[in-house]
């Protein structure tokens, strides 16, 4: 029989799930409170339920777990990378980063992407699954608990591409922010995305005012489609289009992500055309250094190269970071640590 995942419903929905058992509404804001903001994970502990309603509850629903696998700690900076193993058995990273404005937790959305990045690991067995909004959460208070610790922001920028599994990540992000729950600032999350164009614009409209951050890469239509096969589908000009949408209905300043890969994205006229097209829009760049995967022979451009970059953008005015590599020696960027252990398994 199908069990109703309780982790995965907003607090609207909750109060309607409850009022369907039979029960009355104010029972759900209990629950929310013992699974989101209390961290329960057994619904058998919900001791200001009684008895029967917790074994009427576990009847039809469940709250879904996540357990973990391994845990890498970085000797370096304090970074945490973690697999969690989902019910299914599936496998997904997350990462804990200390900064000084306080723990940042970067969680996947997806077990896989179907996106098809060069420089990714996660995209090389496509996408196995969408994670559920409790999935999504469970990432955040499993590390909160390990750790002891209170994480204050968000990233969506593990394994999966977000807007890809859109209603699930927009509850998850309800979720998070519900103030009878883990009451996470929206300006404390963080999407990334790789450029799906119409979901962009459909996310400015949901009035949840979160940072954007948009997996550019290449200012060439020709060059970034080599790299990210989502530009054969949107243009360069049709992402910078959205961007600018999201910006003037939000508020928010858009960040761009720029992996930065020798002689593919690093040359003087990636330089002026980025300048170019990004003039006038509110937003910041992040240079990443590549982290050289296994699966592909690209490589990281040099320190002066990077600075020289990074120099240029800020003569022609443009708020630039060159992203600080979190937990160096645990590395393995982005889905490579899931990927080594799920072929281990295999
Ligand atoms: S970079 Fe993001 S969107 Fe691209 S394949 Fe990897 S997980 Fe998917």
């Amino acid at each position: 029989m199908h069990k109703t995942e309780l982790n995965s419903l907003t607090m609207e929905e909750l109060e309607g799930y409850i009022y369907s058992i039979g029960e009355q509404k104010y029972r759900a804001e209990q629950l929310f409170t013992f699974i989101h903001k209390n961290q329960g994970t057994d619904i058998e502990n919900i001791s200001v339920f009684s008895m029967g309603l917790r074994d009427k509850l576990e009847k039809v629903s469940k709250i879904n777990q996540l357990r973990i696998f391994k845990r890498f700690d970085s000797k370096i900076d304090n970074t945490k990378k973690y697999l969690f193993l989902l019910e299914d058995n599936n496998i997904i990273e997350s990462v804990a980063m200390e900064y000084k404005h306080g723990l940042t937790a970067c969680i996947s959305t997806q077990v896989g992407c179907k996106m098809g990045c060069s420089f990714c690991a996660s995209t090389k067995e496509g996408l196995i699954r969408s994670l559920t909004p409790g999935e999504m959460a469970s990432q955040i208070y499993m590390m909160e608990k390990d750790l002891n610790n209170k994480i204050s922001n968000i990233v969506l920028m593990g394994s999966g591409e977000p807007l890809d599994n859109y209603e699930n990540t927009i509850k998850f992000l309800n979720i998070i922010h519900e103030p009878k729950g883990h009451n996470t600032s929206y300006r404390n999350i963080t999407l990334s995305t790789c450029g799906l164009v119409p979901k962009i614009y459909k996310l400015a409209e949901e009035d949840i005012p979160i940072t954007l951050s948009i997996s550019l890469h290449s200012p060439f239509d020709e060059d970034r489609r080599k790299i990210m096969p989502i530009g054969n589908k949107y243009s360069v000009y049709d992402i910078i289009e959205a961007c600018k949408y999201y910006n003037h209905k939000t508020k928010r300043r858009i960040t761009i992500e720029y992996t930065l890969i020798e002689g593919v994205n690093d040359r003087e006229k990636d330089l002026n055309e980025l300048v170019k097209i990004l003039k006038g829009m509110n937003c910041h760049i992040n240079l990443i250094p590549l982290n050289p995967i296994s699966e592909s022979s690209q490589e990281r451009p040099s320190k002066i190269n990077i600075e020289r970059f990074e120099r240029s953008l800020v003569k022609a005015n443009i708020p630039v970071t060159i992203r600080r590599e979190m937990g160096g020696d645990i590395n393995a960027s982005c889905g490579q640590l899931r990927r080594r252990y799920t072929n281990e398994r295999h």
